[in-house]
């Protein structure tokens, strides 16, 4: 059992796709000079935003919807280790097996050691975070094991040899004519006369995919929810894919965060509304499908639940950051972030990109393994506002970003040369005179912003890591302080 144990691991270094190889601003400098890229993915996003607006401005009572969906997940969390417990009793209960991994390592073990029992060698998959997380796909494949994913999205990106780069929507960052490209370049069996146009590229992938649907011996998924009252695990998908690998395989094995509980059947009428308007923008799932433990002719005959820990445990540890949890990956956050639509889910470095992946994943790897994620944030709180769970990310991200600080100082290497200049600021603002001086010297920067109205790169230590990406406004030939003693006090000062 993981939970009360004495240490709270992270996850481990070196396995599943939590880290990334670069900071987020220096992978976001190469994405912000992508046009294509930044042109997808602003197309992308404004169009999910608007269907995710209309279809949250038909619900009359949504802020109760979102309170209710926050209460539920906070309760959970509160209660976790009595809801698995049940979880595990019911699955087992119905003829499914449970198996705890306490990391990445142990999940992507458990897995390949129940598909070799199959016999098989290749499995079909429904699209899952927690597979991604753990970097399943690239273990199986060590393993002599190919892993084919269902989802059109994931297809691209397997097919692409890319990564995925939004939670909902994987393949966010290409467009038709990419996908084109990659189809023709991948799929043995595709028609070399393919077009761009949507209906005939799934059409394509439909093709590819369907020998794989019916010979498969075995599947993986995640899944949305688990219930602990019944022991029954829940997918929602849009295509039908899910659908085909729950059903026709002989054995199905679902790994599932033990974050993803809820503890009654009857709350799925909760997040069944939030999830669907807030992901997709639509008003209820295409494809909802549930199931529990083993039923004799229909469906798998042989089901296995792995539940992940892989720091989450150590995330609900912390009262700050815990609220983390209780994310149902709707992928909202993502869409109405300015900072994820212009540098895109790759420069997060994880499988989890975005404001919730600025919060979850420096939480489940250490907060040292992904310190410059807590600063990809303008602290706008758009994510807050479209969250459906409410989760506060901007106080998460402040708290992280006060932890990152917190162990700098520990470890005595500061002061840097941010702090320096906070001191200094502090110092000039505390006092009337020096501010009034300060406000004095600044209009000499009028100087420098003459020709474009706005004051350029500023070739100076300290000042050049700011101004590079960053214009000052020209300073005013009066200051607000000038114009109100001018104003107010007839020019006494
Ligand atoms: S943090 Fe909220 S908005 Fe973002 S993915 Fe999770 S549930 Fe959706």
């Amino acid at each position: 059992m993981l939970l009360g144990m004495p240490a709270l691991p992270t996850s481990p270094r070196g396995v599943g796709n939590l880290r990334g190889d670069e900071t987020f601003p220096v992978a976001a400098r190469r994405a912000l000079a992508n046009g294509q890229l930044r042109a997808n993915l602003g197309h992308a996003t404004q169009t999910i935003r608007t269907k995710r607006a209309q279809v949250v401005g038909e619900v009359a009572g949504w802020e109760a919807l979102r309170e209710a969906g926050s209460q539920l997940k906070r309760h959970t969390m509160g209660d976790l280790e009595t809801y698995l417990l049940q979880l595990e009793e019911k699955v087992t209960a119905r003829g499914g097996t449970v198996h705890w991994a306490r990391d990445a390592t142990e999940a992507n073990e458990i897995v390949t050691r129940l598909v070799r029992a199959t016999g098989a060698d290749e499995v079909v998959k429904v699209k899952s975070m927690a597979t991604q997380e753990i970097g399943l796909n690239e273990h199986l494949e060590s393993q002599g094991i190919a892993a084919y994913e269902t989802d059109l999205a994931e297809l691209i990106v397997q097919l692409g040899h890319d990564k995925p780069s939004h939670i909902l929507v994987p393949a966010i960052h290409r467009n038709r004519s990419e996908i084109r490209e990659i189809f023709l370049r991948e799929m043995a069996d595709v028609d070399p006369e393919l077009t761009d146009e949507p209906a005939v590229l799934a059409a394509a992938a439909r093709q590819h995919l369907r020998r794989k649907f019916l010979s498969a011996r075995v599947a993986i998924s995640g899944a949305n929810f688990g219930i602990a009252e019944t022991g029954t695990l829940g997918v929602v998908e849009s295509e039908g894919n899910g659908r085909m690998c729950l059903t026709l395989p002989e054995t199905l094995i679902t790994v599932m965060g033990i974050e993803k509980l809820v503890p009654r059947w009857t709350d799925l009428e909760v997040f069944l509304q939030l999830l669907p308007r807030s992901s997709t923008g639509e008003r209820m799932n295409p494809y909802t499908s549930m199931w529990t433990g083993v039923t004799p002719g229909d469906g798998p005959q042989e089901f296995h639940l792995v539940l992940l820990d892989n720091g989450r445990t150590a995330v609900l540890s912390d009262a700050h950051g815990r609220d983390a949890l209780n994310c149902i990956r709707c992928s909202a956050c993502l869409n109405v972030c300015p900072v994820y639509e212009r540098a895109g889910g790759h420069a997060y470095g994880s499988v989890y990109p975005g404001p919730i992946g600025a919060v979850l994943s420096p939480q489940l790897t250490g907060v040292e393994d992904n310190a410059s994620l807590p600063y990809a944030s303008s602290l706008c709180g758009a994510c807050y506002d479209a969250c459906p769970v409410k989760i506060d990310i901007p106080s998460m991200l402040v708290h992280l970003r006060n932890a990152h600080v917190e162990t700098h100082r520990a470890e005595h290497r500061l002061p840097s040369a941010e702090s320096a200049i906070m001191k200094a600021a502090s110092w000039v603002m505390s006092n009337d005179k020096r501010w009034s001086a300060a406000v004095r010297g600044a209009r000499a920067g009028r100087v420098l912003g003459r020709k474009r109205g706005v004051i350029g790169p500023i070739p100076l230590p300290l000042a050049d890591a700011w101004t590079q990406s960053r214009d000052i406004p020209r300073p005013p030939t009066q200051s607000f302080r000038d114009w109100w003693t001018a104003e107010h006090e007839g020019g006494q000062r």
